[in-house]
């Protein structure tokens, strides 16, 4: 079975590894790709962080722009990112829950939406990530509409990489790869509180 067919290993044990590979007839290169990383299982933003490891590998320069989590939260993959000089705007003012100033939220995640859309059409970063931006889109916070019209009219090198859950279909129609992750279990679930160096 080609590598990029669908997943059965789960389902169908085999006997014997794979022999054949075999790719589409003729692929061809792109200028720029855009990635979704949807779905309610965890690994969204961990397998997004884990791009942004080789677009740093490649040399390219990479910004990170995260829309709900605080700064204080996510504060040891800002530091390590920043370390080797990824850009990492932290706009978020944490949990909205938590928030009793709604409006305040709102205005944040346009901030930082107006920052992402002007990284989006200036092409200075290979690597544009925008960490949990389907929350504010569902929320109605940032136009839908508007996001997909930035990233389709983006400079043409720029790749753009999403996550979040409940991704909307126009994001879904315009990525070139949309992955899924599905919970099989969650340490959650067993009343487990996430962990330093493996959530957070
Ligand atoms: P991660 O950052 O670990 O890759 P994620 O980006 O896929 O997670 P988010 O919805 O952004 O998922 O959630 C962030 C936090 O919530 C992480 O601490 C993660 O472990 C936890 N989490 C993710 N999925 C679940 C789930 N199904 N149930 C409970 N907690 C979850
Ligand atoms: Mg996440």
């Amino acid at each position: 079975m080609s590598p990029i067919g669908p997943s059965t290993s789960r389902d169908t044990p085999t006997d014997a590894p794979p022999t054949e590979h075999q790719d589409p007839p003729e692929l061809r290169r792109a200028d720029s790709l855009v990635l979704v990383n949807t779905g309610n299982g965890k690994g969204k933003s961990t397998a997004a962080f884990g791009t942004m490891i080789r677009a740093v590998a490649r040399g390219w320069p990479v910004t990170v722009v995260q829309f709900i989590k605080s700064g204080k939260w996510n504060v040891g993959e800002e530091k390590v990112a920043r370390e080797l000089g990824v850009e990492w705007f932290a706009l978020g003012e944490g949990f909205t829950w938590l928030s009793e100033d709604l409006t305040r939220d709102q205005a944040v995640a346009q901030e930082a939406w107006r920052h992402a859309a002007s990284l989006l059409e200036s092409g200075e970063s290979r690597l544009v990530l925008l960490d949990e931006i389907t929350y504010p889109i569902n929320w109605g916070w940032i136009d839908e509409a508007e996001v997909v019209r930035a990233i389709t009219e983006r400079s043409p090198k720029v790749n753009v990489l999403i996550t979040g859950r409940d991704a909307p279909d126009s994001l879904l129609e315009l990525a070139d790869t949309a992955t899924e992750m599905r919970v099989i279990k969650h340490a959650y679930q067993s009343g487990i509180r996430a962990m330093k160096g493996i959530d957070y």
